[in-house]
């Protein structure tokens, strides 16, 4: 999924950077538009929702993120000199700002943001169906695939028994211009042979990258706090651009404003409220009567 995603010949351009050709149009129609596979580039590199900094400091992985919940200004950090060590903060810089200068001490905005990151953990309950939906969607997809490859398997034996057809006249006739009419035809027939041929190999290799996704997706959305716990700075920012639409604002004494998380959050928060037609997938394009389906026994209850 991952390689969809990165591939701009899936929006209908080529680039091949040894001949200095950059997303040149292609000759074939687009799975996707040019703009949404920019659109998903730019969420990728997560300038969309929480810009990387380079000086990021990793003493602070909320810093840049977190916003004074007064100004909405980003918040900034700092190592504060205390009686006989420093101690690490968070505070507003913004002149004016009624929380202008007031800090908090570290441990307790990331500590609270531990908090809001555990409460999002989907439940148990929640995360069996929501596992059990995608792989029903993944198992319709292979048994797509599956019915696909049988029905280009039928063609190539048509068209064999075509060639084979073609053959027994070339070996029953004398004349020379019925002949090559008939090698012509076998000609045409190979090649038909040959683009059958290919389609069946490339068929069903999507479902080998649905289920390695499905994996991946699920090891995070089962428990997101899994990954904030890492110690690389790059797990972090990828944990707050992944749940989080937006930057979080944080009042001091109070704690973090109601956080906006993004798509498979948001989904699943739907699914907890029981609007269920709003459960979307990102790029699985589930249908809604499929997901229906799959949903009756739970809306019974
Ligand atoms: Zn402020």
């Amino acid at each position: 999924m991952e390689e969809i995603f990165s591939r701009p010949i899936y929006a209908g351009r080529i680039t091949i950077p040894e001949w200095d050709l950059h997303l040149i149009p292609a000759k074939h129609e687009a799975l996707v538009s040019f703009e949404t596979w920019q659109a998903v580039q730019r969420r990728r590199q997560g300038t969309a929702v929480a810009p990387v900094r380079k000086d990021i400091n990793e003493d602070f992985p909320l810093r840049g993120f977190v916003t004074c919940g007064h100004c909405n200004q980003p918040m900034t950090a700092c190592w504060s000199k205390g009686r006989s060590a420093y101690y690490p903060y968070y505070l507003c810089d913004t002149r004016g700002c009624v929380a202008h200068r007031k800090s908090v001490r570290r441990e307790t905005i990331e500590g609270d943001f531990e908090k809001l990151l555990a409460e999002l953990t989907p439940s148990e309950e929640l995360f069996v169906l929501a596992f059990e939906m995608f792989r029903d969607l993944w198992n319709a997809r292979t048994n797509a695939a599956q019915s696909d490859t049988s029905a280009l398997k039928r063609d190539l034996a048509q068209i064999e028994k075509k060639v084979a057809q073609f053959l027994d006249r070339i070996v029953e006739t004398d004349n020379r211009s019925v002949i090559a009419a008939y090698e012509a035809r076998i000609r045409d027939l190979e090649t038909e042979k040959a683009l059958v041929a290919e389609k069946i190999g490339r068929s069903g290799k999507p479902v080998a990258m649905f289920d390695e996704t499905y994996r991946t997706a699920f090891s995070f959305l089962a428990n997101p706090c899994n990954l904030w716990a890492s110690d690389r700075l790059e797990d972090k920012r990828a944990v707050l651009r992944l749940v989080f639409a937006e930057r979080l604002p944080y009042v001091r004494g109070e704690g973090y404003r109601t956080a906006k998380t993004s798509l498979p959050f948001r989904a699943l928060g739907d699914f907890r409220m029981g609007k269920y037609e709003m459960v979307r997938v990102v790029g699985l394009e589930p249908t809604l009567c499929h997901q229906k389906r799959i949903l009756s026994p739970l809306m019974l209850e």
